[in-house]
């Protein structure tokens, strides 16, 4: 016989076990949802990720079941991520900042079976309770709690959960194309949709992230997670840092710039990842106090643009390398990394800058092309832009449950982004062709807001746009046309909003204009609106 290597699946539970193996007493910080702090280690992480897989399984969930949470970064969310996946059913995270009507309509389509919670969202779990069609049981994700028990009599606490599991669990073999956890995007137009991830993608995505010329992980590492682990699995950053036997520094709840200073400097962070407006947050607080970042060594910042004043001002003022990062949910989410070449080293500083806006280059695992509107695939050039495309080792084939196509006809994944490419694949983004507007990192839905506006009687046409705003990176800007003699003031128009969306989607600004732009197919012309208005927030 011809020699051959061992054949072992690609299993999430093998990324913790690791851990609890070989990195036993490494620390795990969390931040409760009181604030308290509570220290851990990857060993405590390994053996309740174990207890709460069988306590799952005692309470009657199948493989592929789905389990939901609704969790701040901590370490019960952690072994959550661990014990669910790792029993072969599915983690599914879900984003507390949705709107209700929203975040059932996730949970009925995922068909979640059980749903972990935080306290802080104890009141969402109450007002969706009579509206969940297949959840069975819902767990605090904490010791027996009577304020809970007044609120849902029948809540279970997961601390009971795991005192009632079995010790000798082990973590059970199978197919590596399982799914291990599902994540459910705003980013695109209608109902938001689900992407399912494999232990094989995710693994994959894990090797890929910890690499030298990705966020390049290592044991001796802390890792700050500030991006939800209900935002792509927190870019990946629980698995990577169990691969490593990274520390972890889950933030809880306190995502402000005081906190984020605190723990960076109390626990000793070397590592952070985060959307930019987090950052920014962060840079106040320290020109507040004068206090620099003792240990931080790096930042990884996605999600949204990079501003260059910001990546200059953590590395000149304080010592702190900014990898900028560009990925989806649909891309596990690593896409591309801002990484040097060799040629890159002795840039002059206006060349040094250029480069430092773009969103990177694709990590190995990642193809990257632009095509224009016919679908033809444009020149890797600088010059030609189109839309950015993307197909690789951890990129979404099909929506969950979805019924139409994901992918082009050629398999690649249209991301809605606009980019242009150079030679080396180092791609800037220069526009968004979808219409979502992404404020302080979350998705805000245009359509929604402009249908809701065009419903006002004496509003003739709507369009809202994202225009550029120093806090948030985008706020929505609402462009309408009223009907000839109407008086209606801005404030009038905006009282349609409360209560029928998020308060966070309210339009900042409404400017009133005779005419809205519409393409030969009756499109609205956004791209001229933008021109036109998206720097009208920042004076
Ligand atoms: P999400 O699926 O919520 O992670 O959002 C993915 C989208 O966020 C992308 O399609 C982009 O529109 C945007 N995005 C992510 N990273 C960046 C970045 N570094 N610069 C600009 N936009 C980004």
């Amino acid at each position: 016989m011809l020699g051959q290597m061992m054949s072992q699946p690609l299993l999430i539970s093998s990324m913790v076990a690791h851990a609890g193996k070989f990195h036993s007493d490494r620390d795990i910080i969390s931040v409760e949802t009181d604030g308290s702090v509570t220290k851990t280690n990857w060993q405590n992480v390994e053996k309740r990720a174990r207890l709460l897989a069988s306590a799952l399984g005692k309470l009657g969930l199948k493989a592929g079941d789905r389990a939901a949470t609704i969790a701040w970064n901590n370490h019960r969310h952690l072994e959550i991520y661990f014990g669910v996946s790792g029993a072969e059913y599915i983690c599914h995270t879900i984003n507390p900042r949705l709107i209700p009507e929203q975040i059932a309509y996730i949970i009925n389509h995922a068909e979640d079976q059980i749903l972990f919670i935080d306290k802080t969202f104890l009141p969402i779990a109450v007002g969706l309770k009579d509206h969940l069609k297949t959840v069975k049981n819902i767990v605090l994700m904490g010791a027996r709690d009577e304020e809970a028990l007044t609120a849902l009599p029948n809540i279970l606490f997961y601390e009971d959960l795991i005192a009632d599991g079995d010790d000798s669990y082990e973590w059970p073999s199978f197919d590596e194309n399982a799914a291990s956890s599902l994540c459910y995007t705003s980013g695109t137009t209608g109902h938001p949709k689900g992407v399912l991830y494999s232990h094989r993608s995710t693994m994959l995505h894990s090797f890929c992230v910890v690499a030298p010329d990705s966020l390049s992980l290592s044991a001796i590492d802390n890792v700050l997670p500030v991006v939800p682990m209900f935002h792509v699995n927190a870019w990946g950053l629980p698995y990577a840092a169990a691969m490593t036997g990274a520390q972890l520094t889950l933030p809880g709840p306190g995502l402000d710039g005081v906190s984020l200073k605190n723990l960076i400097n109390n626990y000793g962070v070397t590592l952070a990842a985060g959307v930019p407006t987090l950052w920014q947050g962060l840079l106040i607080a320290l020109r507040e106090t004068g206090e620099k970042l003792k240990t931080l060594d790096r930042t990884i910042i996605g999600g949204a643009a990079c501003p260059l004043s910001l990546i200059i001002a953590f590395e000149d003022d304080y010592n702190v390398n900014i990898i900028h990062a560009w990925g989806m949910t649909e891309t596990s989410p690593l896409g591309s990394v801002n990484r040097p070449l060799t040629k890159h080293l002795n840039q002059t500083d206006t060349e040094t800058d250029q480069m430092a806006v773009k969103q990177g280059r694709p990590p190995f695992g990642i193809d990257l092309r632009i095509c224009d509107d016919e679908g033809q695939v444009l020149p890797n050039d600088t010059k030609a832009q189109g839309e950015l495309q993307v197909r690789g080792l951890w990129v979404v084939e099909g929506y969950f449950k979805a019924e139409t196509e994901t992918l082009n006809a050629d398999g690649w994944f249209p991301t809605g982004d606009v980019a242009n490419l150079d030679n080396d694949g180092f791609m800037q983004i220069t526009d968004r062709a979808k219409d979502v507007i992404k404020s302080g990192g979350e998705w805000i839905s245009s359509i929604d807001l402009e249908n809701l506006a065009i419903g006002h009687e004496d509003i003739l046409d709507a369009a809202v746009i994202g225009a550029k705003h120093e806090k948030w990176g985008e706020r929505p800007l609402l462009l309408a046309v009223k009907a000839e003699g109407s008086e209606l003031t801005e404030d009038e128009l905006l009282a349609i909003y409360p209560n029928k969306v998020a308060k966070w989607w309210i339009p900042d600004r409404v400017i009133f204009v005779t005419e809205l732009p519409h393409g030969g197919t009756g499109k609205l012309l956004k791209n001229k609106l933008r021109d036109a208005y998206e720097n009208v927030l920042l004076d």
